[in-house]
């Protein structure tokens, strides 16, 4: 496991940051979760894509071109010894003394890699429970900012009355996960939500909609509510780190256990990367 904090290299458990971070101090800054499969980052030109657009979106510059951080994941890769293994990388808008105009200082990039966390295989195989909650969240979801409070709580809400994920609702349509985005499939057709700006457009999601149309899988993005969701054939979850994740129960609703969509699909993605 290694740390990166502004330029360089770090013990994981280093205290690297200044008080006045604004990272720290106001969650002004955005980030990205990369997985590695054998030693290689999975959809890395997609994740470095985003994290661009997540920081155009808040008027974040870059500390480094694209090509320095690539260099840099390698570089912590190699020396994180890791072949399964979870990035996690962020930039903030810097260090200054705390007020909320846009400091002049430049941004700070900040990186760990470590073991990846693997699912159980009896939830792969038994799918997990999901609750639903009102999604409470800002209207730039599609940003993948630092500000996470809405989804902790939800995700810790769900854990507590015995769920793997919050799934939101906003005005009466299904939006996403805490921490993932949801697929369902009804009469043989894959939908989805919409990627609006209400939904982080996931790089797991972007990756099965491709594996749906080689698999000649009927395919839709659609707004649905509760109903649908629970009138599902199939549903999975889909996140970097949890692929794509079977869901067996939405609160009281128990699915069906047979899921031919969502297993091939799920076998067609670990094609990608094996
Ligand atoms: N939605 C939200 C709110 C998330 O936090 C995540 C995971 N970071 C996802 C969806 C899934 O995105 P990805 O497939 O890019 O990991």
């Amino acid at each position: 496991e290694i740390g990166f904090y502004k330029d360089q290299f770090v013990d994981i458990n280093e205290n690297v940051v200044p008080i006045q971070e604004r990272g720290h101090q106001f969650g002004d800054g955005v980030y990205e979760v990369i997985r590695v499969y054998n030693g290689k980052p999975f959809l890395l030109n997609e994740h470095l894509d985003r994290l661009v657009k997540s920081a155009e979106a808040i008027y974040l510059e870059l500390p480094y071109p694209p090509e320095r951080i690539y260099e840099i994941i390698s570089e912590g890769l190699e020396k994180s010894g890791l072949t399964e293994a979870e990035i996690y990388m962020q930039i903030t808008r810097g260090i200054a003394p705390r007020a909320h105009l846009f400091p002049t200082t430049p941004s700070v990039m900040s990186m760990t890699i470590k073991n990846a966390r693997v699912v159980d295989k009896k939830k792969r195989i038994d799918g997990v429970t999901v609750t639903l909650m009102e999604d409470e969240r800002w209207k730039n979801c599609y940003i993948k900012s630092l500000n996470l409070l809405p989804n902790v709580i939800a995700k810790q809400k769900a854990a507590t009355n015995g769920h793997e994920e919050a799934i939101f609702i906003r005005d009466g349509f299904i939006t996403e996960g805490s921490s993932s985005n949801i697929f369902i499939v009804k009469n043989g057709t894959l939908i989805t939500t919409p990627a609006t700006n209400f939904i982080l457009h996931g790089i797991t999601r972007a990756a099965v909609i491709k594996l749906a149309s080689k698999c000649n899988i009927p395919f839709e993005e659609r707004k649905f509510d509760r109903e649908f969701l629970n009138e599902a054939d199939e549903a999975f979850i889909t996140s970097t780190s949890a692929e794509i994740l079977p869901i067996s129960k939405i609160d009281d609703i128990s699915l069906s256990p047979n899921r031919p969509i969502t297993n091939l699909l799920y076998n067609e993605y670990c094609g990608l990367y094996k």
